[in-house]
C-alpha cells in the first residue's frame, strides 16, 4: 500500500540515520523516488490549498516534505538563494532542467518580473504531469511551461526550444541546473554551444556539495572571473538542517580565458 509506505516516512528522517537517508533519496530512473510520493504530493497540494494561490502551494510543498515524505526539490532555505538570484537578474527568458513535481518552478514564477516565461525540462513524463497539475494548480502555468526532454537526446529537445519556446542567441537570461548531476556541465555546454546565454545571464546550480558535482565546480572555478563570475552559498540540503550543501550563482562574462 502506497499510503502505508509513506506513513512510514512521517517523522523522518531520524538523527544519526542520514547516509541511509541520502541513499533512499536518490531518483529512480523515471526520477522519483518510487513509493508513490510525487503523486501524494499533488493529492495533497490540490486537497489543501485553494486554487491561484501561490504562496499557499509552495508553503504545502514544504510541508508535506518536513512531515511526510522527504522530496529532493530545492526546498525553503535553498529556495529563497534562488528567489534572490531570480529577483537580481530581472530575466525575461529563464530555463529549468528537472521539474521535478514543480516546486523551483512555482519559487521562480513568484519572483520573476511581469511578462518573463519560464520553460522548464523534465525527463520524467509522470513527474512532468504532476508538475503540471500542480502549476495549473496554482495559477502560473500561463507563464511556466514544461517540456519533457532531455539536452542529451540528440538535439529534438533543443530544437523544440528553439523552434516553440524562442530560444535564440543572447535570449536565455537565467538557468536553473537541478537535474541529474552528471549532466550539469554538458547540458551547460551544450546551452553555451547554442549562444543562448549573453554577457550577464546568470546560471543558478543546486546540490554542489551535496550529492556533489565537483566536475561542475572545478569548471566553475577553473573560470572564475574570465567566462564566469560565481558566488559560492553555502547552505544545506533540502529540508536538512544539518547536511552541507553549496549553491553556485555565476554570471555570464562572455569573456574566452586565452
Ligand atoms: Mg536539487
Amino acid at each position: 500500500m502506497r499510503s502505508a509506505r509513506l506513513g512510514l516516512a512521517k517523522g523522518w528522517p531520524a538523527r544519526g540515520s542520514l547516509p541511509r537517508v541520502l541513499r533512499r533519496l536518490t531518483p529512480n530512473s523515471f526520477g522519483q523516488a518510487g513509493d508513490g510520493r510525487e503523486r501524494a504530493l499533488a493529492r495533497h497540494v490540490l486537497a489543501t490549498t485553494p486554487s491561484g494561490d501561490l504562496d499557499a502551494v509552495i508553503a504545502a510543498i514544504d510541508e508535506f516534505a518536513y512531515q511526510k515524505a522527504h522530496l529532493i526539490n530545492v526546498g525553503d532555505e535553498k529556495g529563497a538563494i534562488l528567489d534572490a538570484a531570480v529577483r537580481s537578474a530581472e530575466p525575461r527568458r529563464l530555463l529549468e532542467l528537472g521539474t521535478y513535481c514543480g516546486y523551483s518552478a512555482l519559487r521562480i514564477a513568484r519572483v520573476m518580473p511581469p511578462g518573463a516565461r519560464l520553460v522548464s525540462i523534465e525527463r520524467g513524463a509522470a513527474n512532468a504531469r504532476i508538475a503540471s497539475r500542480i502549476l495549473r494548480h496554482a495559477g502560473v502555468a500561463q507563464r511556466v511551461g514544461v517540456v519533457v526532454g532531455r539536452l542529451d537526446d540528440g538535439g529534438a529537445t533543443l530544437a523544440r526550444l528553439r523552434e516553440r519556446h524562442g530560444f535564440a542567441p543572447g535570449a536565455l537570461d537565467f538557468a536553473f541546473l537541478d537535474h541529474g548531476k552528471e549532466e550539469y556541465l554538458p547540458d551547460l555546454e551544450r546551452i553555451l554551444a547554442q549562444g543562448w546565454l549573453r554577457p550577464g545571464s546568470i546560471v543558478v546550480a543546486d546540490n554542489i556539495e551535496n550529492p556533489g558535482v565537483p566536475d561542475y565546480l572545478r569548471y566553475m572555478r577553473r573560470h572564475q572571473g574570465t567566462l564566469w563570475r560565481t558566488t559560492e552559498h553555502h547552505t544545506h540540503v533540502e529540508y536538512q538542517h544539518q547536511l552541507p550543501d553549496l549553491v553556485l550563482e555565476s554570471e555570464y562574462l562572455g569573456i574566452r580565458p586565452d
